[in-house]
């Protein structure tokens, strides 16, 4: 063993290679991206580790490896459970052979998603037995006693971290490689009546995975990370219920507090460990349920009261004691712990700054100067001003093209959705322009089946792929059009033009979007054209490519119209006092763009890639 300062993910990451793990998919996603990353750099030559196409599909390649015997993870955020949710609610009926851990990090705030769901639902929905670690310590060992779990109950086992969890830092004490599990898997063997998935089948495992769960819901209650802390008073009748990291804030808020009442930390949420809860219960008169998202542990609690006659009132979510939504902190916490045990002093209760610590800008998300998504959807809204028209967006970087002065989004829903949308809109409004807005991984992710719908369907449409050659929202990870894979092989690139040719697109063009007049004449071009057509703006990500040369103002030539503020919104562009525009040398990667938009020429000196 030895020690390392390690985020979650990153422990989570070396727990699954402890563990054995053979083979690892997903689909990135914040906060969970950094598990498969650090597998993959971490790893031994037996581990194979591969960004999926989407999360079902890393869901099914981790499921076939663990029918062959292997120990495997798939990771993913708790939206892209949505996507996977086919095939793992079907999975828990077929159960697996080698352990099989469904990592999902849940977002409470949420702070990069759309949604705020809770995979500790979800779990009990799909009846799949969940983890819910409350540091990097813990995240790091439940990774790997869901192996374990998995493995015995030959059932895939969720492992749910939150933001907090994910992102957090501690020193632990990991294994060291010598001391990983060593993995040899029996191999597929063939069996109808076991990996078939038939009607007959389904109702028999139904029936044992209901048996299985009850039974695991009183094994579970022995779990020591279900831990019961008593009150510092033993005569106190109350107790708090809490999880994840509430768990931790809770201590935090209770921190120099006269008293300390009974705490009940749930790390198995589902099956509720019922039996940890009665010893919990036990002489208590009243219980405040400190948890994220869901009212998982509250509506346990009920259960296990109203099962059991005992009169203990349970407040939390449901009656209005714990915010409904949104992150906890210790200050929210402080302050629900000061109504509940009549202490105003905890109500203050939060991490205190530095008198002379600075205010942290107020920073709107927005486009990175030289973005080329900016340049493709300044190039559209300049073709179609003044038409009838309708731009719905996708999930990734670009949703910014729905900032001011761009104002180029009218819809987002969820990945791939954008193709979908336009479709639905224009059967309503044939004299609409729909435009769909689609990044080069979610093309991949989910997009292509949205095109072939709306190509089968002779919907009227122009699809535009914005491809800056990298998965660029959560960290420039390779998908099929980059050419190379995450165990670093070089391969051969699948060409979205060619895809959309091969769907049957007849007028499909591929344009660079820093090239203004053509990029504006080719989408006047190719939007007049019937039915559903593309129009590719390939450029790469300004992380990816820099170009060495900065544009800069010519303050004599100069007039101060604003147009290049007003038009583009580059960050790198910046107002003087004396009314005239400067460009921002740290922030200005040179893309030209401002130099064709500027109508008296005042800025040159870029580098157009
Ligand atoms: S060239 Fe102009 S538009 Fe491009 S990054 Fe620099 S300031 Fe922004
Ligand atoms: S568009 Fe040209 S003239 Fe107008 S403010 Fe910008 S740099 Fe100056």
């Amino acid at each position: 063993m030895h020690t390392e300062f390690l985020m979650g993910n990153e422990a989570m990451a070396l727990g699954a290679l402890a563990a054995g793990v053979r083979v690892v998919a997903g689909y990135p996603g914040t906060p969970s991206t950094e598990v498969l990353e650090t597998i993959a750099k971490r790893r031994r030559d037996d581990v194979y580790v591969e960004w999926s196409v989407n999360e079902k599909s890393g869901l099914e390649v981790a499921a076939g490896a663990a029918y062959a015997g292997a120990r495997s993870l798939v990771t993913m955020k708790q939206v892209g459970l949505n996507v996977a949710s086919d095939p793992l609610m079907s999975l828990e009926y077929i159960g697996v052979k080698g352990g099989m851990v469904v990592l999902v990090a849940d977002d409470p705030g949420p702070i990069s998603s759309q949604t705020e769901q809770d995979t500790r639902t979800f779990a009990a929905y799909s009846k799949i037995p969940v983890l819910d670690p409350s540091g990097v310590d813990e995240a790091y060992h439940m990774m790997q006693e869901a192996f374990e779990l998995s493995e015995r109950l030959g059932s895939p086992v969720i492992l749910r971290p939150t933001t907090r969890v994910d992102h957090g830092y501690e020193s632990i004490e990991v294994a060291d490689e010598a001391e990983w599990k060593a993995c040899s898997p029996e191999g597929f063997v063939k069996d109808p009546s076991r990996w078939v998935i038939f009607p007959r089948l389904s109702v028999r495992n139904h029936a044992a995975i209901e048996a299985r769960n009850a039974n695991l819901a009183d094994e579970l209650s022995s779990d020591p990370a279900n831990l019961i802390e008593p009150a510092s008073d033993p005569t106190s009748r109350i107790g708090i219920a809490t999880q994840g990291v509430s768990y931790g804030y809770v201590h935090e808020a209770l921190d120099g507090a006269a008293t300390s009442p009974r705490i009940l930390r749930v790390a198995t949420p589902f099956p509720f460990p019922e039996r940890r809860a009665l010893e919990f219960l036990d002489g208590l008169d009243e219980v405040l349920c400190v948890e994220e998202l869901d009212p998982v542990i509250e509506r346990g609690l009920i259960a296990a009261c109203g099962r059991h006659h005992l009169d203990v009132r349970i407040r939390g979510k449901l009656t209005g004691d714990i915010q409904p939504s949104g992150e906890n902190s210790v200050a929210s916490v402080g302050k629900a712990l000061a109504g509940f045990l009549g202490d105003a002093s905890l109500a203050g209760a939060s991490p205190t700054l530095p008198d002379d610590a600075p205010q942290l800008p107020v920073r709107p998300p927005v486009l990175c100067a030289g973005c080329p998504h900016r340049a493709s959807f300044y190039a559209v809204k300049c073709a179609m001003a003044g038409a009838k028209t309708i731009y719905c967006g996708d999930i990734g970087c670009y949703t910014l093209g729905n900032a001011h002065p761009l104002d180029m989004c009218d819809t987002c829903l969820c990945m791939g959705a954008g193709v979908n949308i336009a479709q639905g809109v224009t059967r309503v409004e044939p004299d609409t322009k729909a435009f769909a807005f689609v990044g080069d991984s979610t093309f991949f992710a989910s997009g292509i089946t949205g095109v072939v719908n709306a190509f089968y369907n002779q919907a009227d449409m122009t699809l535009v792929v914005l491809d800056n050659s990298t998965t660029a929202m959560t960290g420039h990870q390779p998908h099929p059009g980059t050419g190379k894979t995450m165990m670093g092989e070089v391969v051969q690139k699948v060409s979205i033009e060619a895809v959309l040719r091969g769907i049957g697109l007849t007028c499909v063009e591929t344009v660079n979007p820093l090239d203004h007049d053509l990029a504006v004449e080719t989408v006047r071009r190719v939007a007049a054209e019937p039915g559903v057509k593309a129009i590719i703006f390939k450029s790469p990500c300004v992380m990816l490519a820099k170009p060495k040369a900065k544009s800069t103002v010519d303050p004599e030539k100069c007039i101060g119209c604003k147009r290049c503020v007003s038009q583009l919104g580059c960050p790198a562009l910046v107002p003087q006092p004396d009314g005239k525009v400067a460009i921002d040398a740290t922030q200005c990667t040179g893309c030209t763009l401002c130099e064709q938009v500027c109508p008296v020429h005042a800025i040159s000196g870029g580098e157009r890639i």
